[in-house]
């Protein structure tokens, strides 16, 4: 019989029922502790008491307003993200996947009012993640999200990752209308763009009026030690996919766009019941102020470069298990040898939770403001698996 929840997840046999900062409780009284942070979404750490203070102090006031009103929480809140990026303007979802959507219509209506409506086409790269949406599915294109749910909305063409010429060549193709790219891969294995080539497909969108597309959905919000990762770059995109972090655990997503690519954006195009709301603005905003402080971007930098150091060091203390760290500020992957599964058990028998990506990697997610004991911490029981697993 099926299960009262639909079954498209496999699940760990792990029942939580509070958390405090980095650490999570189970309903057997088990403490663990939380690398991965919902998928770089607890950015501030659970319970964080400032973020439970704006969601109680907005709970008694308003929880939701139509977008048919002004929603001063949300106008905060774009005002702050406008004044600390590239943007001009945001709009607010309720996920990731949400943010993708908008960011193709928003490619495709800027062409079509340019009077080029034949540019459709959006190129993306392998093991890109961008949701779960038609369109994001769509737009990775594998057969592993796509099957059995086409036809599949058409426009969308996939590049290796990394392959230079054939990125050169695609440009070529006058429908392009845009280029989709995360600047860390989250899902696909935590892999890196590196600069150059950032700067380059940024020049090559130039050189076509293609627009850029940042899916920061992972990769934003301070989780690489910039506010988003593109800055590292210094480019920066003409649209911008952010969710995950920017909510601290309230559901809550953005597309930020520059005044011109947002052009064709006009009232009645696009809309959301639940984006935007006051609940999550309140949070979002709460967390971005506390983000974008410099003092706190550089503790991130402080923290990450800790916590690689040690993870070189468990690297190569345990050569059997570990190939590689890799990865950019506290978004840390650990390329495995015996696969991410079996690291990823033993890290719940040593009480401590890591994620799974692509290329059997395991990711460490951490809350921005995690605490250097923690740091140790984990990396004292990382290394208690990696001794279970090297032993098994
Ligand atoms: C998680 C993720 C998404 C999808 O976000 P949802 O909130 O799950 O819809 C899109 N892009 C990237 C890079 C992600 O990591």
């Amino acid at each position: 019989m099926i299960s009262s929840i639909l079954p498209t997840y496999n699940r760990a046999p792990l029942s939580f029922v509070s958390g405090e900062g980095s650490w999570l409780e189970a309903k057997d009284g088990r403490r663990f502790l939380d690398m991965g942070a919902g998928i770089a979404v607890n950015a501030l750490g659970h319970a964080n008491p400032d973020l439970v203070a704006a969601l109680t102090q907005q709970a008694g006031k308003i929880w939701h307003l139509s977008n048919l009103y002004e929603i001063p929480e949300q106008t905060a809140l774009a005002d702050a993200l406008v004044a600390n990026t590239f943007a001009d303007t945001v709009f607010f979802t309720n996920s990731g996947t949400e943010a993708c959507e908008l960011a193709v219509k928003m490619v495709r209506k800027y062409w079509f009012d340019k009077g080029q409506p034949e540019r459709i086409k959006i190129l993306t790269f392998s093991g890109a993640f961008h949701g779960r949406s038609s369109a994001a599915i769509a737009a990775v294109g594998t057969e592993k999200m796509t099957k059995g749910f086409g036809p599949l909305l058409p426009g969308f063409e996939q590049l290796e990752f990394g392959d230079h010429d054939a990125l050169t060549k695609a440009m070529q193709d006058p429908t392009v209308a845009a280029v989709i790219i995360e600047p860390v891969q989250g899902e696909g294995g935590i892999r890196t763009v590196p600069d150059q080539c950032l700067k380059g497909l940024r020049d090559l969108c130039d050189e076509t009026g293609a627009l850029l597309v940042a899916d920061e959905v992972q990769c934003g919000v301070g989780r690489t030690g910039k506010l988003f990762a593109h800055e590292w770059s210094g480019i920066s995109p003409d649209i911008m996919m952010v969710a995950k972090g920017i909510g601290g655990g309230f559901p809550l997503g953005a597309v930020l766009a520059t005044e011109t690519a947002a052009s064709g954006m006009v009232a009645g195009t696009h809309g959301s019941t639940y984006g935007g709301n006051p609940l999550g603005c309140a949070v979002g905003l709460k967390v971005l102020q506390t983000i974008a402080e410099p003092a706190f971007l550089d503790e991130v930098n402080r923290k990450a470069g800790l916590l690689r150091q040690k993870l070189e060091g468990l690297v190569a203390a345990h050569p059997d298990v570990f190939e590689e760290v890799r990865g950019s500020g506290l978004m840390l992957g650990l390329k495995t040898k015996p696969g991410a599964a079996k690291v990823v058990q033993a890290g719940y028998d040593a009480g401590i939770m890591v994620v799974p990506a692509a290329q059997e990697v395991v990711r460490l997610l951490p809350a921005l403001n995690i605490t250097d004991e923690d740091i140790n911490e984990a990396l004292a029981r990382l290394d208690q698996a990696a001794r279970a697993v090297a032993a098994a």
